[in-house]
């Protein structure tokens, strides 16, 4: 869902989204041609291959991928909570010392710095780790295990899709929010 200035501010269900647009509430937005349309216009719009539709005896609908709310100005202003699936998915099942994608049963979370020296469980202390980096780590710095990060670990942003696997997301979502990545899905 977009709010009325067109910045991404809320994830929601086909289903509520097209109640939306029928109550005059929000309108369908056309990823690619930016065109904005009410329930009825939509109704007539052909089906391309690409879309989910639904369908009934009578009526056929495209199932809308993005809608612009009518009314709704504000820009939520949230902090990315600190959590275990939002750590994996910030670091992208990913070991921040080796670079190997693996899945979540060969990934743990490690404390940069170990919580035996006082180290944090924060997202600017925590990182996700294979099993092989999280055993040559061990309770040692990264200047005594001679280890390296891909990146530092920070905070990430908050978007309305941040608890949302890249592969739950929408290729067409990219238009209006940049910094989204979509992968092909079973890769997480
Ligand atoms: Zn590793």
């Amino acid at each position: 869902m977009l709010n009325r200035s067109w910045r991404p501010v809320h994830v929601t269900t086909v289903r509520r989204a097209i109640c939306m647009v029928f109550r005059d509430a929000a309108r369908v937005v056309c990823p690619e041609r930016l065109s904005t349309f009410t329930f009825s216009e939509w109704l007539g719009q052909p089906i391309v291959d690409r879309h989910l539709a639904i369908r009934s005896p009578s009526v056929q609908l495209a199932a809308p991928e993005v809608v612009l709310l009518v009314q709704y100005d504000r820009v939520p202003c949230h902090q990315a909570p600190f959590t275990r699936r939002n750590l994996f998915l910030r670091d992208d099942f990913t070991c921040q010392y080796c670079g190997r994608r693996c899945n979540t049963d060969h990934l743990s979370v490690d404390h940069v710095l170990p919580r035996s020296r006082g180290g944090s469980t924060s997202w600017e202390n925590c990182v996700l780790a294979c099993v092989g980096c999280n055993a040559r780590k061990a309770d040692r710095t990264l200047k005594e295990a001679g280890l390296h990060l891909l990146r530092p670990p920070t905070r990430p942003r908050w978007t309305p899709y941040l608890n949302l696997r890249p592969s739950q997301r929408m290729e067409s979502w990219s238009r209006f929010a940049p910094e989204h990545k979509r992968r092909s899905a079973g890769s997480s």
